[in-house]
């Protein structure tokens, strides 16, 4: 058998900030990760295992006991921040620039008078941050949710990790539906996403099965098992080698890796290893 790597795959710069800012806090006793760092389960366990208290995803209304508070690379929106801010708590902000943009772009098209609607996935916690600060916004994650807005005038934006495809197809759903609207559209998914989906794209085209590792709930590496269904192609998302199922390895020649934005190096290889090991073990 052989693997195949994506040209471009795993850790994307937000994430390898976030962790860099992370690992040089002397006292992580003192400090609450407001939700998940980043949604991958390794990368969890070892800030658990450092001493660092973690809000779970859907608490994150309470305000944490430690003195320091880490907003995490998805963002939080101004109105939480100044909460924090108000309970006395220190911030630590390892926010992505990328998903700053979005909340400017949602902020600035409501300012100048546009109805937002949001592409993303409802009930993400970056989507949330984004639209606890706005008035007048919708979100949707397919075409079907797509309505006739009350606005004359509509302003689009996509979470960081929205994938391309479904991006157009919402885009065209809008102006459909919205014939007298004007719409203005700020492309606001986050460049790697997109380098991750495009590499993916070329692999397709070389392999029988694909091989995605990241987080159960990451939502770019479901993004990334997505387009391999819809292209027709056997694929297994693991979040490290021991999800692997060495007799589905077996049934292909050619297999092809990609990994999302919060996916460790270490695990990409470890994950690569582990299918070389399988075939060989199978083949024995
Ligand atoms: S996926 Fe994009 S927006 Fe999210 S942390 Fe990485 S670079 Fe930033």
């Amino acid at each position: 058998m052989k693997v195949v790597r994506a040209e471009v795959m795993g850790m994307c710069f937000g994430v390898r900030d976030a962790l860099k800012i992370i690992n040089n806090i002397p006292d992580p006793r003192s400090v609450t990760i407001h939700g998940q760092l980043v949604h991958n389960e390794t990368v969890l366990v070892q800030l658990d295992a450092s001493g660092f208290a973690m809000t779970d995803e859907t608490s994150r209304q309470e305000v944490p006991e430690t003195p320091v508070v880490l907003i995490t690379a998805h963002g939080v929106s101004d109105r939480e921040r100044s909460r924090l801010a108000d309970a006395g708590k220190r911030i630590v902000d390892t926010t992505c620039p990328l998903v700053t943009r979005v909340h400017q772009a949602a902020l600035n098209l409501q300012k100048q008078g546009y109805f937002v609607v949001l592409i993303g996935r409802r009930g993400h916690v970056e989507v949330q941050g984004i639209i606890e600060d706005l008035e007048r916004f919708d979100v949707v994650s397919t075409e079907d949710e797509v309505k006739r807005y009350p606005a004359d005038r509509l302003g689009i934006v996509c979470q960081t990790t929205a994938p391309a495809r479904t991006v157009e197809r919402i885009r065209e759903a809008i102006a459909r539906d919205n014939p007298d609207a004007e719409i203005r559209f700020v492309d606001t998914v986050c460049l790697p996403t997109k380098e991750h989906q495009r590499s993916l794209e070329r692999l397709l085209d070389q392999v029988e099965a694909m091989v995605v590792v990241g987080g159960r709930n990451s939502n770019n590496t479901r993004e990334l098992a997505k387009l391999c269904q819809e292209r027709g192609i056997p694929s297994i998302h693991v979040q490290g080698p021991n999800d692997l199922d060495p007799e589905w390895l077996s049934r292909f020649e050619n297999i092809g890796l990609t990994a999302g934005t919060s996916t460790l190096d270490s695990t990409i290889d470890e994950v690569h290893h582990a299918m070389l090991q399988m075939t060989v073990n199978v083949e024995a």
